[in-house]
């Protein structure tokens, strides 16, 4: 008999989560009927859009998030034993998986890890999963870069805004990352080639922006929005494009922060704002994937991780993420 540990939701987050919102509980799996397997958790991401939408999560259900699992037992040959997974199948250790049942939330079935040789399985929770697809498709069909021109990132040290950069650099882009360190700071400039970044928590964002972008900002890859968009906003070029991934700057927030006014910035510089799921380019998921693969291949993307060892230390890897303390991807080992 296996027994599968799993987080279930004990109580709705209020500001930021607390441990005790999450319970650890163990539950005991029945034997495998035919068409199904078991797949065991090796790596579990986590991700910012854990915290939003866990509010539509009913309390005593499995904590969402995806992992790349191995499979241990399967009555499925198209899914044999030794296979890897990629899945949203929750905060859990051991899940018998029947391939035609889709996750509650993102309605997407479990899929295999595509061969990716020598590198690690983990990737396909990062550069080579749903964030990579997020920065692939969110730059290339949102913002339309074009080389020549400036783009902002913000949450720019992360797993998404660190894989955009590098994209828009290597498509000849003049590449500016806002993130929340110095530490941060330098490895965008020093290792993942962004011509400039700035510290927002040390550093006076506009005046800042006004010195290293006199020219202006034409695209902008908004993680984070709030005052840091709007700021990037009044500094943009006639017919800028904003891509609006992520809005982790009010995530734990009750109610909605009043924040700049942005239609005269829209209005007079005629900018084009639109949001985006990445979910949209489900049909060309696997497209995204393997450019991306090539692109590490051809060594023109680079990758971090920020690993947590020990399922036990999930919520700790989730609320550090949430605080800034990743670099890169964050992921927990089992
Ligand atoms: P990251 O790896 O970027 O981790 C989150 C980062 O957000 C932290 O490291 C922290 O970095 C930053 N952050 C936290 N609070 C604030 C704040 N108040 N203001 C500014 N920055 C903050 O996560 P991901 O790369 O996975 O996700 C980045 C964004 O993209 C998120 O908003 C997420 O929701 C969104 N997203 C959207 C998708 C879509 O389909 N639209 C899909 C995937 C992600 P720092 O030290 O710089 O503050």
């Amino acid at each position: 008999m296996v027994k599968a540990r799993k987080y279930v939701l004990v109580n709705h987050f209020v500001d930021e989560a607390k441990p005790t919102d999450l319970k650890l509980m163990e539950e005991e799996l029945p034997p495998l009927q035919n068409g199904e397997y078991l797949a065991e958790a090796e790596y579990l991401s986590v991700d910012p859009y854990m915290r939003p939408y866990v509010r539509d999560l009913p309390l005593g259900a499995t904590m969402i998030g995806s992992q790349v699992a191995k499979i241990v037992e399967s009555k499925n040959p198209a899914f044999p034993v030794g296979k890897r997974i990629v899945g949203n199948l929750g905060w859990r250790t051991h899940t018998i998986i029947d391939p035609k049942t889709e996750d509650q939330f993102f309605k997407q079935n479990p899929y295999l890890l595509p061969d990716i040789g020598d590198l690690p399985p983990s990737l396909g929770l990062g550069v080579l999963g749903m964030p990579g697809n997020t920065a692939y498709f969110g730059l290339l069909e949102i913002c339309k870069p074009k080389s020549g021109e400036t783009i902002v990132i913000s949450g720019a040290a992360g797993a998404v805004g660190s894989h955009v950069g590098q994209i828009a650099k290597n498509l000849g882009l003049n590449v500016i990352g806002i993130c929340g360190s110095d530490e941060k700071c330098k490895w965008l400039t020093e290792e993942m080639g962004f011509d400039f970044a700035i510290n927002y928590k040390t550093m006076l964002v506009a005046a800042r922006l006004r010195e290293i972008a006199p020219q202006g900002v034409d695209c902008y890859f908004d993680n984070v929005g709030g005052d840091i968009s709007g700021t990037v906003m009044y500094q943009m070029n006639l017919f800028g494009r904003v891509g609006v991934c992520g809005s982790i700057s009010s995530y734990n927030a009750k109610s909605l922060p009043k924040g700049t006014i942005l239609q005269p910035a829209m209005l007079f510089s005629q900018l084009k704002m639109e949001g985006f799921i990445v979910k949209r380019w489900s049909d060309r998921w696997n497209e995204g994937i393997m450019q991306n693969l090539q692109w590490i291949r051809e060594g023109k993307l680079r990758y971090r991780e920020t690993v947590t060892k020990g399922f036990e230390n999930m919520f700790d890897a989730f609320i550090g993420m949430l605080r800034g303390e990743n670099i890169g991807k964050a992921i927990v080992q089992v």
